[in-house]
């Protein structure tokens, strides 16, 4: 359900405690036991911010992200030195409401995320320089299994787009690591 580690398919920082009926059944008894209406989450954001929330547009259609079927950056922008997500549609900003993205510790563990990826990365290419590929991979494998994995993709998607040498001002050797092809092979889900 989740990469990796079992984390909370919304928050991407807890562990996935909870199975969340994505569609409440309350809306929707016959997915109940549809496989693709459960999702992992932690009782933070199933329990404590969506509960049974489920807001829709006019015509009746979800105004929740699905991760288990859309591409959230495709609603959601993460501004890397805040930590916070900046909704693109109303999708987006509704998705962020419901599940409280923002909260204050999850910006936190963002802000920390992306400073595990950063320091992992150019200890990764001191390890490539001294040809040490064991040591070179347990770097990747570091920022792999860490939380909020949404940071590290964030990352590999913002370096590709105008104004990456903005975005990454405070780590401008950041910007070829995150290009490299093997970072990008390793670390970049589809
Ligand atoms: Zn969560």
């Amino acid at each position: 359900m989740a990469p990796d580690i079992e984390r909370c398919m919304y928050c991407r920082d807890s562990f996935g405690t909870d199975i969340d009926h994505h569609e409440p059944i309350v809306r929707n008894a016959l997915r109940t036991f549809d496989w693709n209406n459960h999702l992992l989450a932690c009782s933070h954001c199933n329990s404590h911010h969506k509960r049974e929330a489920f807001p829709v547009d006019e015509h009746g259609n979800s105004l929740l992200i699905d991760p288990s079927s859309e591409d959230p950056f495709e609603h959601l922008l993460l501004a890397l030195s805040m930590g916070e997500y900046v909704p693109l549609t109303e999708k987006g900003r509704a998705t962020i409401t419901v599940f409280g993205l923002n909260r204050f510790p999850l910006a936190r563990a963002r802000q920390q995320a992306y400073r595990v990826v950063v320091l992992c990365l150019r200890q990764w290419r001191r390890e490539i320089l001294e040809q040490s590929t064991n040591l070179a991979d347990a770097m990747l494998h570091t920022i792999r299994e860490q939380p909020c994995a949404d940071v590290c993709q964030a990352m590999l998607r913002q370096v590709e787009q105008p104004g990456a040498a903005i975005v990454f001002a405070d780590a401008p050797d950041i910007v070829d690591l995150l290009r490299d092809q093997t970072v990008r092979r390793a670390l970049l889900l589809s």
